[in-house]
């Protein structure tokens, strides 16, 4: 885990960012750490610790400044690590992601057309419709305008431990 939480100013999470990015921000100057991860990674001058956790010192609006950003963690984090056909939780090595409408028919791999799956449920699935494997989704997948995740059962063995911390700040 080398990814870094973002806050907004007002402490709203609002993205999860890879390291290079974390690092590149608060060299721009725009964000302070408030945590850091255990691991180190080092220029040939200088060593880093990695950001865990960033806020910027500039308010944005989340809706107009960022979208979550499309990628397999975000689907999982959207999803709350639950296969969207069958409804159960699973450890993250072993969700897979489903194309609701598949690639070989035209499906678009973005928010709406892609959920989480558990391999056997994606198994089953295969290159059918929802209709063809006689599947229903748990719930319609949408682009989230940011991460919430606080109320999230069993979202901590998946996180950082001092992620948490920021996850659950109530922010108005
Ligand atoms: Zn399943």
């Amino acid at each position: 885990m080398k990814e870094a939480l973002v806050l907004n100013a007002s402490y709203q999470p609002i993205r999860i960012i890879d390291w290079q990015k974390a690092l590149i921000l608060w060299f721009q100057g725009k964000v302070e750490i408030l945590e850091f991860h255990d691991i180190e990674v080092h220029s040939p001058s200088q060593s880093f610790a990695l950001p865990a956790v960033l806020r910027f010192k500039k308010f944005f609006r989340p809706y107009y400044a960022f979208g979550v950003k499309f990628s397999r963690r975000n689907i999982f984090l959207r999803d709350r690590f639950t296969c969207q056909y069958c409804c159960k939780i699973f450890a993250e090595k072993k969700l897979t992601l489903d194309h609701v409408i598949p690639l070989s028919r035209g499906g678009a791999h973005n928010w709406t057309n892609v959920v989480t799956a558990c391999s056997k449920c994606n198994n089953k699935k295969g290159s059918m419709s929802l209709k063809e494997a006689n599947l229903r989704l748990l719930k319609k997948p949408i682009q989230p305008k940011f991460l919430n995740q606080s109320e999230i059962p069993g979202m901590r063995s998946h996180l950082p431990e001092n992620w948490i911390h920021y996850l659950n700040l109530k922010v108005e």
